[in-house]
C-alpha cells in the first residue's frame, strides 16, 4: 500500500530532501549521537545482526528522518517509512512487518500517535520478532503466531515522555537530538547554498544560521527564501546585509524568532504580566494546539532563556521585555 509505506517522504519535503545528507560523515552536528551510532552500527554489522531498535526524540526538523535513512544506508539494508497516525488497524502494521526483509529498517514517525491496540502488536514484534494475530471472531476465534524477519524499528517522537513506558523500554538505543549551534548551522547553510548554486558569503551564511532557531529544516527553508529575494532584487552575491534584509522581510527577527514565537511571548507579557500562566490557557487564547506549543514553540524559547517552565506555569525570561520593546512590570512589592 503506497499510502502506508513509502521509501521517502511526501512531496512537500521534496525540495528539502535534495539537501539531505546521505552518510553519517556528511551529517553535521549531534556529535554524541553520531559517535554512539557509528559504534553500534559497526558492531551490528560485524555480527551480521540487525541494529537494536532506535528511538529518536527531539523537536521537529532536527534530522530524525534523515538519521533513520542514514542508519539504513550505513547498515546496507532496506528502508521502509510510515507514521503513527497513518496506521489505523493492526492488519496495516502486520502487512508492513511481514513484508520486511531480514535486517531492514522500519521507520515510524510520530510513533507516540500509534493507537494502543496497535502498540500491543508492536511489543512481541520488537521483542521476539513474532506477530500474534487473532483470526475470526466469537467462540471460533483462534490466535496464530507468525515469525517475522529480524528487523530494526526506528521510532521518532518529539518528546520521549509521550511514549507509554512499555514501548519506550523496548528501544535499546534511545537518542535525544538537540538544537544545533550557530557554527553547525553555518556549515549546513554553506553546504545548502553550494547545492543550490547560490553565491553566499561566509558572513551571509552565519547570519542565516544565527536566525534559524537551531533547526536545520528552518535553515534550509530560510536559505531558499533568501535566495529568492536576492534573485528578484538582482543581487548576485548574498552577504550579511542582503541576508539580513531578506530575513527581516520574512518576519524573522534578530534573535531568529518568528511571528508565532512573538505572538506567544507577547500574550504572556500583555495578558499575564509575564506569568506564571498555564499552557492550556495560552493554547486556548492563541488557538493553537497545546502539543504545538509544547513541541514546536516552547523548546527553543526555553533554550534561549526567553521562557521558563515552573510548577505554576510558564514565565517570561527577563530579556523578553526589551526584545519585544515593552516596559517590564514593576518588581513585586517595589
Ligand atoms: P525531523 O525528521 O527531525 O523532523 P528531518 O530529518 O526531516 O527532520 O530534517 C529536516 C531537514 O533538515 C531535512 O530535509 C534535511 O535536509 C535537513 N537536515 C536535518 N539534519 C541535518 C544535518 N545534520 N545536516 C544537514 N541537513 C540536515
Amino acid at each position: 500500500d503506497q499510502r502506508l509505506v513509502s521509501g521517502g517522504r511526501d512531496a512537500e519535503d521534496g525540495p528539502e530532501a535534495s539537501l539531505r545528507p546521505q552518510t553519517l560523515g556528511e551529517f553535521t552536528g549531534q556529535q554524541a549521537s553520531r559517535d554512539n551510532l557509528a559504534i553500534f552500527i559497526e558492531a551490528a554489522r560485524g555480527r551480521g545482526d540487525p541494529l537494536d531498535h532506535v528511538l529518536l526524540h527531539g523537536p521537529p526538523g532536527l534530522g530524525k528522518t534523515t538519521l533513520a535513512q542514514i542508519i539504513a544506508r550505513e547498515m546496507g539494508v532496506g528502508f521502509r517509512a510510515t507514521s503513527g497516525p497513518i496506521i489505523q488497524r493492526a492488519g496495516d502494521l502486520a502487512a508492513i512487518l511481514t513484508n520486511l526483509q531480514p535486517r531492514d529498517v522500519l521507520f515510524i514517525d510520530e510513533i507516540h500517535r500509534l493507537q494502543p491496540a496497535i502498540e500491543e502488536v508492536l511489543y512481541p514484534a520488537m521483542e521476539d520478532f513474532v506477530l500474534d494475530l487473532i483470526i475470526g471472531e466469537g467462540p471460533g476465534a483462534r490466535s496464530v503466531r507468525i515469525d517475522l524477519p529480524r528487523f530494526t524499528l526506528i521510532g521518532a517522537t518529539t518528546r520521549s515522555g509521550l511514549l507509554a513506558n512499555p514501548l519506550r523500554d523496548r528501544f535499546g538505543i534511545p537518542l535525544r537530538l538537540i538544537f544545533y549551534t550557530p557554527e553547525e548551522l553555518t556549515r549546513i547553510v554553506t553546504r545548502a547554498a553550494a547545492l543550490l548554486d547560490m553565491d553566499l558569503t561566509s558572513d551571509g551564511a552565519a547570519e542565516i544560521a544565527r536566525r534559524s532557531r537551531g533547526t536545520p529544516r528552518i535553515a534550509g527553508r530560510l536559505t531558499r527564501r533568501v535566495r529568492d529575494f536576492a534573485a528578484v532584487a538582482g543581487t548576485v552575491t548574498v552577504d550579511r546585509k542582503a541576508a539580513d534584509a531578506a530575513l527581516n522581510r520574512l518576519d524573522v527577527d534578530q534573535r531568529g524568532l518568528d511571528a508565532m514565537d512573538r505572538r506567544y511571548l507577547r500574550r504572556i507579557a500583555e495578558h499575564h504580566n509575564g506569568g506564571p500562566v498555564g499552557v492550556e490557557t495560552l493554547a486556548a487564547a492563541l488557538s493553537e494546539p497545546r502539543d504545538t506549543l509544547e513541541d514546536v514553540v516552547e523548546p527553543y524559547l526555553i533554550q534561549e532563556g526567553f521562557l521558563t517552565r515552573t510548577s505554576r506555569g510558564r514565565m517570561l525570561g527577563r530579556e523578553v521585555w526589551a526584545h519585544l520593546g515593552l516596559a517590564p512590570p514593576p518588581a513585586p512589592g517595589g
